[in-house]
This record gives C-alpha cells, structure tokens and sequence, in this order.
C-alpha cells in the first residue's frame, strides 16, 4: 500500500515532463526516421501544459489524472495527443479513492490506460507502436507482486525491452506503416516516449 493523492499523480507527471523535455530533440529524431519529426515537439509542448496545471486545484487525483489526459489531447498533435490523453483519462477512471492504493489497484488502472490506447489505436503487439511497449509492461507489473515500487520498476523494465524489440519491426500502424521495409532498424518513437513515462513512475510511485 503506498499513499494516492494529487501531490503523488504531480510527482509523477512532473517528473515525465521533465524527462521528456530532456529527449524532446531524440523523440524528434527518432520520429523523423520513419514519421513526421514532431514527436519529441509535441510531447513536449503538452507536457509543458501538464506540467502547468495547479495540483492544489483538484479535488482528487481521477480529476486531475482526466484534466491532464484533456490537456494532451488539446495541446499534442497527430496521433500521440489522443493516445496519451487515452491513457490518462482511463487511468484517472479506473483509481480507487484517493488514500491508500495497493499495487493490484494500480494494476487495474495502469491496464485500463493500456486497454483505452488499444481501442483507440486499434493497434497490437508487434506493429510496431506504444503498445509493444505497454503490453509487456503491464503484465510484467501484474507479474511482481504487492510492493508498488517494485511493479513500477518491473514495468519500466519490460517496457525499455519492448521498445528495443521495436527497432526490427516493420510497421503495420500509423504514419511509419507508409514506409513499408523501409521502417525496420528504427526505434519507435511512441514506444520510446512511454516507456520514459513508465519510468517515471517507477521513480515517483511507491
Ligand atoms: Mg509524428
């Protein structure tokens, strides 16, 4: 059990925008490999608008988790401003109560933020996307037990080797799925930026 409030969601989003305000330029990079090189721009800008909102403000952490989610999907475009909003605004529904949250709890929330991304991208494991780094993420959190430090930090583990296992796949979704062969041997840029997200919070939860 470790404590939920607003206080812990700031930790944690703070935390993710400064780190991907440190690689907005990589994320960039890497997406203009096989996309559009805004990525790391966007990413940036919408955590910048996150990052910005008053924590004391919200009544609970779910309020705040769905005002960030709201945020990215007004401030970040092309895909990756839904799918993170997404995964924001299921993750804030799925919370218990602000207080105490045992790691099964945040389980369920961390897989409902997954299962909304899969809905909306309609992505799977392999295509070469957020998700193959997500995926194995949330089942390694499952799989490590009752001490939410030590699930978030088998999440980030997990989810830093999906993402590696990103560079030799060919796209089947999203802009980078244009490119055919062309976009294997090139990291994904939506795998890589969850997966500072997931570290992130094995650095601020628990
Ligand atoms: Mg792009």
């Amino acid at each position: 059990m470790t404590a939920l409030n607003p206080d812990v969601i700031h930790t944690w989003l703070a935390d993710f925008a400064s780190q991907v305000h440190e690689n907005a330029a990589w994320l960039t990079d890497l997406d203009r490999a096989i996309g559009d090189a805004d990525h790391g721009s966007n990413l940036d800008r919408g955590m910048r608008a996150v990052d910005a909102l008053d924590a004391a403000s919200f009544a609970d952490s779910a309020a705040y988790l769905k005002k960030a989610g709201m945020t990215l999907v007004s401030t970040v475009g092309g895909a990756s401003g839904p799918l993170y909003g997404t995964f924001f605004l299921r993750v804030g529904g799925a919370l218990p109560p602000d207080g105490e949250i045992r790691a099964s709890q945040w389980g369920d929330a961390f897989e409902a933020g997954l299962a909304g991304i899969v809905q909306r991208g309609r992505a799977e494991v392999g295509d070469k996307t957020m998700v193959d780094a997500l995926t194995p993420a949330v089942a390694a959190f499952r799989g490590a037990g009752d001490d939410v430090k030590a699930a978030w930090a088998a999440a980030a583990t997990a989810s830093a080797a999906g993402r590696d296992a990103t560079v030799p796949l060919v796209a089947r979704k999203g802009r980078a799925s244009y490119l055919g062969e062309r976009s294997a041997g090139h990291q994904d840029p939506g795998a890589s930026s969850v997966t500072l997200l997931i570290e992130s919070a094995a650095r601020t939860l628990g």
